[in-house]
């Protein structure tokens, strides 16, 4: 399993980490003496996972030939991280998060909603984003506010007009958000046929990763078990498997409007079993072959908005 994250080390710095045969390392630095020895000292360096994507080389063959290169030479025991890191967002800077609502069925029944005779888009903001163990802040006014577990992918190539049978070209990777709804908000624009943007993109409402799997690494993106726990209690227990319209499909559906470029983000839709978070809760979200997103619910001030 080849897994992929940015990082601060103690020092604050940023870096890429990758999970190689089960063991953290270095990627930035791992980079840096793989440009030595194979490629002259050319090229860029890479502090960011995004930025792996822009270059075409996040694939999982580009980190075996990396590896197995620099052991060639030297011990990489030097590039393991060593005990737990602070994560940072995967993606620092999405042009778009682009969200599909209703794309399970049990979902859509849950909140009242019919299915959609076609993918129902909307966006959440890309200043919403939060890594995997930051805070998710709840403003005390904000009403109800759900988890929303869900599969998310990386775009690793831009297109328009991509066809279904050409996505998983455009796909880089797979990673884990949880598209967190101020619900009562949410439906208060509804009912008054206002889009829901806002309801979903108050800042921390879009916890993502922590990991990004190379597409090429996952079997099938649509048989993966996807388990929302808030405090342990299982509240979501889902399979890609189930949703209405799937992946490829709905890259192909969203690029007919709109050029998906390197490092956009889509999410795919929630199953069933959404819920009410109250500060203190942790919230956990498990992917398989992805990993965990985990994050702290914490109560913040009011928003004070006039009525
Ligand atoms: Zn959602």
């Amino acid at each position: 399993m080849t897994r992929v994250f940015s990082y601060l080390d103690n020092q604050n710095q940023p870096f890429v980490g990758v999970e190689w045969q089960g063991k953290r390392y270095n990627f930035t630095l791992a980079w840096a003496l793989y440009k030595q020895i194979s490629l002259n000292n050319q090229g860029p360096d890479f502090q960011f996972v995004q930025m792996i994507i822009e270059m075409d080389l996040f694939h999982a063959e580009t980190f075996d030939e990396l590896f197995d290169t620099l052991k060639q030479y030297r011990s990489i025991s030097d590039l393991l991280i060593r005990g737990p890191v602070q994560f940072k967002a995967p993606i620092e800077r999405p042009q778009k998060i682009v969200c599909v609502g209703r794309n399970y069925r049990e979902h859509a029944a849950e909140l009242n909603n019919p299915v959609p005779d076609e993918p129902i888009l909307f966006a959440k903001s890309p200043s919403s984003m939060v890594a995997s163990g930051g805070m998710i802040r709840v403003p005390s006014d904000i009403g109800k506010v759900h988890h929303e577990g869900e599969l998310a992918v990386i775009i690793g190539k831009s297109g328009y007009q991509i066809k279904a049978s050409q996505v998983s070209e455009y796909i880089a990777g797979y990673t884990i958000l949880n598209d967190v709804t101020a619900r009562d908000l949410q439906q208060k624009d509804k009912q008054k046929g206002l889009p829901w943007f806002r309801a979903k993109s108050l800042d921390t409402f879009c916890p993502i990763g922590p990991y990004v799997v190379p597409a090429n690494a996952i079997a099938d993106p649509q048989n993966l078990g996807i388990r929302v726990t808030v405090n342990d209690e299982v509240r979501q227990d889902g399979n890609t498997r189930d949703m209405i319209t799937p992946i490829t499909e709905l890259v192909a559906y969203i690029s007919r409007y709109m050029t998906l470029t390197e490092g956009d983000i889509i999410a795919t839709g929630t199953p069933a079993g959404v819920s009410t978070l109250a500060s203190g809760d942790l919230i956990k979200i498990e992917i398989d072959e992805i990993g965990t997103l985990e994050n702290n619910v914490l109560a913040a001030p009011p928003i004070l908005s006039k009525k």
